[in-house]
């Protein structure tokens, strides 16, 4: 279902009126957890006014370390719904588990973690709901794998799936991880669904967030998930992959210039 050669036309995902896919630049942004309804309120307004077109956030976190923050929970999920009242940016937030899933119903855009790529219980009941799923690729997962995951969501129904490229495991170590540009191309030659670039777990670093979002698009990504704080040295959570929302400005006017944004 997710093969180019039986669907020719790329997919094109709607959500609250926002196209996905369609040609313009999607662009995520938000802080990696929701912290406070201070701060996710102040990021969204930020990121919003510089021309994000979708909110996102963290309430249930995949923290490698048990000890790590692991996210508010169903507190930041309301939090979210907060921010979008106020700012009209639809949101984007992770689901660990099905458990969960009740909680979710109000959300616009539901993340599968790279972690959860091949949960395939979660894939098969999130193709039993009518929301999209952003799904990240895994982070020592082929193309392949990545689309066969796709295909088990969209084998139970639900055909709106966008791929997130996030960064794979290399045996570099300069980066926390490596922006697998080619699957961009690659990806858009084998399937008809629209790819999202994550910059920031790419890298893990802020610095290298521009650059790598001019490649993206100049790669025909259809879109961005950039992590934006409005004080990443004191982030709960990937404060060293955060921008600020001054950085976000800058970099949103720099991309103007390369292509169509919503
Ligand atoms: C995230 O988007 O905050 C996240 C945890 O990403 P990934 O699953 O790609 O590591
Ligand atoms: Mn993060």
């Amino acid at each position: 279902k997710a093969n180019r050669l039986f669907h020719p036309d790329d997919t094109i995902i709607t959500v609250k009126g926002r196209k996905v896919g369609e040609g313009t630049i999607s662009v995520m942004a938000g802080p990696c957890s929701v912290e406070s309804e201070e701060q996710i309120v102040s990021i969204a307004k930020s990121v919003k006014e510089s021309g994000a077109t979708f909110l996102r956030g963290g309430a249930f976190k995949p923290r490698t370390s048990p000890y790590a923050f692991q996210g508010l929970g169903y507190e930041g999920l309301e939090l979210l719904k907060i921010a979008r009242k106020e700012t009209g940016l639809p949101i984007v937030s992770e689901l660990m588990s099905l458990e969960h899933l009740e909680a979710f119903e109000d959300v616009d855009i539901i993340q599968v973690g790279a972690r959860n790529m091949q949960n395939f219980d979660l894939l098969r009941e999130l193709g039993k709901i009518d929301k999209p799923i952003l799904l990240k690729r895994g982070m020592s997962s082929t193309m392949q794998e990545f689309l066969m995951s796709a295909e088990y969501i969209m084998k139970e129904g639900n055909d709106k799936v966008i791929l997130c490229e996030r960064g794979i495991r290399t045996f570099e170590t300069a980066t926390r991880n490596t922006l697998d540009i080619s699957c961009i191309p690659v990806l858009k030659q084998k399937s008809h669904l629209p790819i999202i670039v994550d910059p920031s777990h790419a890298t893990g670093l802020s610095w290298t967030v521009e650059a790598l979002t001019k490649a993206a698009i100049a790669a025909g990504a259809d879109g961005v998930m950039i992590e934006v704080h409005n004080n990443p040295e004191e982030a709960l959570c990937d404060g060293e992959q955060s921008i600020t929302p001054e950085q976000f400005h800058k970099i949103m006017i720099t991309v103007k210039k390369y292509a169509e944004f919503e």
